[in-house]
């Protein structure tokens, strides 16, 4: 069967690999020139994901994956904060946890090298339509096409592919504007070193400002201690944040701005909503080319309104049909997991019933992509209830009040895991 991939992200890389493997003919196509041009953030996979990921990957790529991730598990408990740096709560003991932290740029070149000569860059899909053959074929810019027996959507949040079947946009925004950056543990003063620790953190306060600051290093934490087979562009341990403000216009007119100009009215927003400095520090000292915003696009929770169409020779994968904001860890990982599924559902199947493989397919698709929405939109929900008439004066009342009864039930767990 002849497959095309449209989007080499996460997803259709993963799917491209899992075919390529089970011996497909598959071709992906990404817009991209360079597949290492992607953001410097990192992304958390889950055992479920890394389940997903070894099914499609040789042993070695899973290796070197590990190799140049970093283990949760070695990593103490996530703390949240309020805005003045007082402790709200922990999050649960991670020394069971199966799931790593990777940086997205290791990810997806380690991706790109399974799917080798069958990924082609800088190839930048218009549209989808049927050939005289009735079969599926994309339209690329230059005017040129390729029918497939199969088309798969991987193109993203914005995609082509899925808003031809749906017949419209498959997500809208979510009403939070985000930015990220790195900034390496050795630029903080020790007392923040110390503070932040070696684990997660989440701030908040009100007016819906919030600023998650994760943790990453795959050299100390590596999940797999084979140092000679580390991809990873992280070379020491890392801070990686994600500043989030509720969209307005004032916060959109950040996305004007790059670099130190935007480190600055970062750290003005934040001093602006009455942050205590220190907990600000880790922005100011943040290398400010890595500094970028993205945008929050959520598609529905509900399951029955995702991917609303009759399964057929074209479908989709990931964030075009289920795309899901970044604050709950879970997006590419629901991207490889559809990936994953898509391989096992086409597998041993003949060409003339792959429409109803392809149904059977989208059914796990649409649940798996409900619970990874339903788990990213309540903290989206809780950003937003803090920006509320009544949200705001809560977070400053409650926040003093909830640090005062974490001080006093759990004492002793701040410095440690
Ligand atoms: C700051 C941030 C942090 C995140 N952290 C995490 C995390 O920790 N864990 C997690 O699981 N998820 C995380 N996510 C979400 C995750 O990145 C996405 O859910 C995931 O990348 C979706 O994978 P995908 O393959 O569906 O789409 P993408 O990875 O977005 O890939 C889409 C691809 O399609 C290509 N494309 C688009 N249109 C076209 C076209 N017309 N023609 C050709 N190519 C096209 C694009 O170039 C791109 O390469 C994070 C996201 C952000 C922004």
């Amino acid at each position: 069967m002849r497959v095309v991939v449209v989007g080499g992200g996460i997803g259709g890389l993963a799917l491209g690999a899992g075919l390529r493997a089970g011996g497909h003919e598959v071709v992906v196509f990404d817009r991209d020139t360079d597949v290492a041009a992607t953001g410097g953030y990192h992304i958390t996979l889950d055992e479920r994901a890394l389940a997903a990921l070894d099914g499609l990957v040789a042993a070695r790529t899973m290796r070197r994956l590990l190799a140049s991730a970093s283990a949760l598990r070695l990593r103490e408990r996530d703390v949240f904060w309020d805005y003045r740096g007082r402790v709200l709560g922990y999050g649960p003991d991670l020394s069971a946890s199966g799931s790593v932290d990777v940086d997205r740029i290791t990810l997806r070149t380690l991706l790109a090298e399974a799917v080798g000569e069958d990924l082609r860059l800088g190839r930048a899909v218009t549209g989808v339509d049927t050939d005289q053959d009735g079969r599926p074929r994309v339209g690329f810019g230059d005017g040129t096409s390729v029918s497939a027996d199969l088309v798969v959507g991987a193109d993203g949040t914005h995609s082509v592919i899925a808003a031809h079947l749906a017949a419209g946009p498959t997500s809208r925004p979510a009403g939070i504007i985000g930015f990220s950056g790195r900034t390496p543990r050795a630029a903080l003063t020790a007392a923040e070193q110390q503070r932040l620790g070696a684990r997660s953190t989440m701030g908040i306060g009100p007016r819906g400002a919030a600023l998650y600051v994760g943790f990453l290093d795959p050299v100390g934490n590596a999940a797999l201690d084979a140092p000679e087979l580390s991809a990873s562009v992280t070379t020491g341990p890392t801070y990686i944040w994600g500043a989030m403000f509720p969209e307005s216009a004032r916060t959109a007119a950040l996305r004007e701005l790059t670099g130190p100009a935007l480190r600055t009215a970062l750290l003005d927003r934040f001093r602006h909503h009455r942050w205590a400095e220190h907990t600000l520090q880790v922005i100011a000292r943040a290398d400010p080319d890595s500094v970028a915003a993205f945008r929050f696009n959520a598609a529905s929770t509900r399951a029955a309104d995702l991917a609303p169409w009759a399964a057929g020779r074209v479908t989709a994968l990931g964030d075009a049909v289920h795309a899901t904001p970044p604050t709950a860890g879970m997006g590419a990982g629901a991207a490889i997991r559809d990936a994953a599924d898509l391989r096992d559902h086409l597998d041993g199947v003949p060409e003339a019933l792959v429409p109803e493989a392809i149904g059977r397919y989208e059914e796990r698709m649409r649940r798996r992509g409900a619970e990874v929405l339903t788990a990213a939109m309540k903290t989206v929900r809780l950003i937003l209830a803090t920006d509320s008439p009544l949200g705001a004066p809560a977070t400053a009342a409650l926040c003093p009040l909830i640090a005062a009864v974490t001080r006093l039930r759990l004492p002793a767990r701040g410095a440690g895991r």
